[in-house]
């Protein structure tokens, strides 16, 4: 496995490429660990697949570096490069067993008939295909064609990195959570460099130890899945992670105040400091689950009007108009009564945020 270095990478699909927008991937420059477990996460079109094919080779960047392991790779073509890949849909032979299927990429590499054995054997009964070894990939529905696909993703050790462009897309919603579950297992296990693309939050938060968020063609943010939900570091992340995503408010700052209209929020020292020295547009970022809604009023809460009221199960969403048409979601625990057409709500101090022009201020 191999760690990989983008060394300043760009690419547009357009020619002669004149300014940003013409960009489909804005400058990348990071280097990503060898055995992480990375997903690639962010909306239809932001530049996702494009990054996978440069990384895969099947795409040379118009700008910069491709490095695995220090060793400059970016004119390799893909067979070069010593890469697995996980399609959407299962690229399988369907005459052959699942045996003869999952050591096909190893056979092909002329690994010898005992280690082929030893990893078939260990990958299939990580991903439950032990039993289906002697059977024919036809026979198998469609879920279990994709494990084998993801079998064969697994089974070469050799490779420098995998990586999967949202392999789960066919998957039956049960199954999905079981093998994202064992992709982390496999992970653990073996000690692969994962790159799993998709812009699914859950699949990217549920597998991946760090989270790469793509936003129109660059990196917004790389973090764990708690850094992420804790401290988005630019709007879109804040709204994007989370369900829903962090409710922002454009504010001014006033001493240890941020007001939001008429409306009087209070911030810890440190946050208020930080808004004091912000230049730029203010918006004032919270999570849901840091509102608390109140039937009266408390000490420190604002008043808000509730516009409805969703049950997710375990808990429900309140969504309130606060001030000047500005809307406030709050996560209402189980057990919580319900507000009526009034409520105040409560800002937990320590999680409020503040962003100008869109990054997050920090210390
Ligand atoms: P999706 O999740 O829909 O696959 P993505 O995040 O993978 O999206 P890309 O497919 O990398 O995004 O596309 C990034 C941008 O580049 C988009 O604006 C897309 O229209 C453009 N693009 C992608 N492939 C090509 C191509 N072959 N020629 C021209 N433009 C392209």
């Amino acid at each position: 496995m191999a760690k990989i270095t983008l060394d300043n990478v760009a690419h547009s699909y357009i020619a002669k490429p004149k300014n940003q927008t013409d960009y489909a991937l804005r400058l990348i420059d990071n280097i990503w660990d060898d055995g992480g477990a990375y997903a690639l996460l962010g909306p239809s079109g932001c530049g996702k697949t494009t990054l996978l094919n440069i990384i895969s080779g099947l795409l040379t960047p118009s700008k910069g570096r491709v490095l695995f392991d220090g060793k400059d790779v970016t004119g390799l073509p893909p067979e070069k490069r010593n890469i697995a890949q996980v399609f959407q849909f299962p690229v399988l032979y369907d005459t052959m067993s699942v045996y003869g299927n999952l050591a096909f990429p190893l056979k092909n590499r002329g690994f010898n008939k005992p280690d082929i054995e030893k990893r078939v054997l260990e990958v299939a009964q990580i991903l439950d295909l032990t039993d289906s070894l002697n059977r024919k990939a036809a026979s198998l529905t469609a879920d279990a064609k994709q494990k084998i696909s993801l079998g064969r993703g697994l089974v070469r050790s050799d490779v420098a990195a995998i990586l999967f462009d949202e392999p789960l897309t066919v998957i039956d919603p049960h199954l999905k959570w079981q093998l994202r579950c064992k992709l982390k297992q496999v992970h653990e296990q073996l000690k692969l460099t994962l790159l799993y693309v998709t812009h699914d939050q859950v699949e990217a938060l549920t597998f991946a130890d760090q989270v790469i968020v793509m936003y129109e063609g660059g990196i917004v943010q790389i973090g764990t899945p708690q850094e992420l939900f804790e401290n988005p570091s630019h709007k879109f992340v804040g709204y994007f992670i989370g369900s829903p995503g962090m409710n922002f408010l454009p504010c001014t700052i006033e001493g240890s105040q941020a007001l939001v209209g008429d409306i009087k929020i209070r911030l810890n020292d440190q946050t208020a400091a930080l808004g004091a020295a912000a230049k730029g547009k203010i918006e004032l970022g919270i999570r849901p689950l840091y509102l608390e809604v109140h039937q009266t009023q408390v000490e420190a809460s604002v008043p808000v009007i509730v516009k409805s009221i969703e049950d997710q199960g375990n808990y429900k969403i309140v969504t309130t108009i606060m001030g000047d048409n500005n809307i406030l979601r709050a996560r209402l625990p189980e057990g919580k009564p319900s507000p009526s057409e009034k409520a105040w709500i409560k800002f937990s101090e320590n999680w409020i945020k503040l962003y100008s022009d869109d990054i997050l201020l920090k210390n």
